[in-house]
């Protein structure tokens, strides 16, 4: 796959310790890019062996797939981490190589009734991108949770996003699952606990629904499980987990 050349546009802090970096692509082909994708960003180990991080793109996209000419990540810290210790000294101007598009944790072509979009910290960047496609479906009758988990308010990232399109529509719902810390002013469809908590309370129908499970792998792992107890499919228990791969050896 031929690299992309990412020019650094800016960076915001979404909280403590997760920042939200925009980027301008040049790539020799058209960069066509369907929601849900990921990049991979090149870097060099100590050792000098390549290596990659990769992360979701977390743009609204126009439609679901996309030429775009600009992408955003959202980069949740890890102390003492490879990526991260890079991309937090990266100045604006500053140029990274990358890969992709890659992955197939999008939207599939079958319209489903119920769609439960999981996710915790920056997973829930994919749904961020699906939002155009998710208001299509809306508007074509389907039901949609995002059910998004974090230790306080502070991880509600994008927050804004998903409740605009609440507002519009009443079979979208965004469910904040708190599992630290209670918000002063809660919203309507905050849960206190995990969000396997507020899932337990779920009955799931395996001809209708499916779900996308997005982020902490022990998350994803609990939460599938969880969801083969209550009778889903595995084939309709679609998941990513942000894991970092092995470092390579000489
Ligand atoms: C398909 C995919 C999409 C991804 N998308 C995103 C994304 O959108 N945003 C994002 O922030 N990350 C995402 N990740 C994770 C990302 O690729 C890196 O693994 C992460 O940013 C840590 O990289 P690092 O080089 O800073 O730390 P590393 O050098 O990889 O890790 C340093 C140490 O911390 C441990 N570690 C790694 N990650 C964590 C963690 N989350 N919590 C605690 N300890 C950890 C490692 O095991 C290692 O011991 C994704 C991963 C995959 C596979």
């Amino acid at each position: 796959m031929t690299p992309l050349t990412l020019t650094m546009q800016g960076m915001e802090n979404l909280n403590d310790s997760t920042v939200n970096i925009s980027f301008k692509v040049d790539s020799e082909q058209p960069f066509v890019v369907i929601a849900g994708q990921f990049l991979r960003l090149h870097f060099t180990q100590d050792d000098g062996f390549e290596t990659f991080r990769s992360y979701s793109i977390a743009n609204i996209f126009p439609e679901e797939k996309s030429l775009l000419d600009e992408v955003a990540i959202a980069v949740s810290w890890v102390p003492g981490g490879l990526a991260t210790e890079y991309l937090s000294n990266m100045q604006v101007g500053e140029q990274l190589e990358a890969t992709g598009p890659y992955g197939r944790f999008c939207l599939l072509p079958d319209r489903h009734e119920r769609y439960f979009l999981i996710a915790t910290g920056t997973g829930v960047t994919p749904y961020r991108a699906m939002l155009k496609e998710i208001e299509l479906r809306l508007q074509t009758g389907s039901e949609f949770y995002v059910v998004m988990g974090a230790q306080d308010e502070t991880g509600l990232l994008y927050e804004a996003d998903f409740v605009a399109l609440e507002s519009q529509y009443d079979h979208f719902h965004y469910v904040p699952c708190l599992s630290r810390k209670t918000r002063i002013q809660p919203g309507v469809n905050d849960h206190n606990g995990y969000v396997q908590s507020y899932l337990t309370q779920h009955d799931f129908d395996a001809e209708n629904d499916i779900a996308y499970l997005c982020g902490n792998p022990n998350m994803v792992d609990a939460t599938f499980n969880l969801l083969k107890e209550k009778g889903m499919p595995v084939p309709l228990i679609k998941r990513e987990k942000y894991i970092s791969p092995a470092p390579r050896k000489k």
